[in-house]
């Protein structure tokens, strides 16, 4: 099907999201732990971007600290050419609902809500009219044009991944953020939402930010950067997965020595 073309945000740095020497630090003196230590990076409009890295690297502490979830203890997060350092929660929390998408492992979705309802809940919540054409294109794409009135109850998890990348894209957010999007689901399934979000960014010149532990995930993005210790440890531009599996297990190496 025809998506409707989307422009690229405008952003006068040219980037989606900026971080710039952000640091998180949790507790304090000797029990404190670094999760991330002056990471630096920029993502382009339109990209599909992997995180990856061993457990405990800090990929959880990148997206939400990229995703304005959290706030970094020291260094700037830029979304487009706003400063989240600045904002207060409750600015925060609106920037989220209008301007960032967020697909989880556990899908999310409310279970009192119907499809539709879960679909166009960020609308809501940030005040702004439900658009039924685009509702009708993504529910279809989506492959649950005929489901709008079921309750996640009644859906498989593939059915309910589907749901939350409608979710994620109903407002036209300026960039998605995934935490695992594929980590719940078998091979098959999995293929199939990692499709669905590949098509958001070339389709609908989306920009995708997704931490994943699996090389096959990995490799439908355009680029994808490995964490080790809080730190980028090192980028791949088009991973393969026999590519990321090397490169983790050189990580995994490293950080046994
Ligand atoms: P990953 O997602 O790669 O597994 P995380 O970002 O979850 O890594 O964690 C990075 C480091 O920060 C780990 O050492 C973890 O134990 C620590 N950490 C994460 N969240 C907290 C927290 N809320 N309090 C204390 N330490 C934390």
């Amino acid at each position: 099907m025809q998506w409707t073309q989307l422009p690229s945000p405008a952003t006068s740095t040219g980037h989606a999201v900026t971080l710039q020497e952000v640091s998180k630090r949790y507790g304090q003196g000797v029990g404190a732990v670094t999760a991330l230590d002056r990471v630096s990076t920029a993502i382009m409009p339109g990209t599909f971007t992997a995180v990856m890295g061993p457990s405990g690297s800090g990929k959880s502490t990148f997206l939400h600290c990229a995703a304005g979830l959290d706030k970094p203890t020291s260094g700037r997060v830029l979304l487009g050419t706003s400063d989240l350092s600045g904002l207060r929660e409750s600015q925060r929390t609106v920037l989220r609902r209008t301007r960032i998408g967020f697909i989880f492992q556990a899908f999310n979705l409310l279970p009192s809500l119907t499809v539709e309802q879960n679909i166009t809940l960020p609308l809501r919540l940030a005040g702004r009219r439900v658009d039924r054409g685009w509702l009708g294109q993504l529910a279809e794409h989506i492959g649950l044009g005929d489901r709008l009135t079921h309750l996640p109850s009644q859906l498989s998890g593939g059915q309910q991944q589907r749901v939350a990348i409608a979710r994620a894209l109903i407002t036209r957010p300026e960039v998605i953020f995934a935490d695992e999007p594929t980590g719940a689901l078998d091979p098959e399934t999995a293929r199939e939402i990692l499709t669905l979000l590949r098509q958001a960014v070339d389709d609908m010149h989306q920009t995708v930010v997704m931490v994943t532990h699996d090389p096959v995930a990995a490799a439908v993005s355009d680029h994808a950067l490995f964490l080790a210790g809080g730190r980028i440890a090192t980028q791949l531009a088009s991973p393969t997965p026999q590519a990321v599996i090397k490169l983790l297990a050189d990580l995994r190496r490293a950080a046994a020595c």
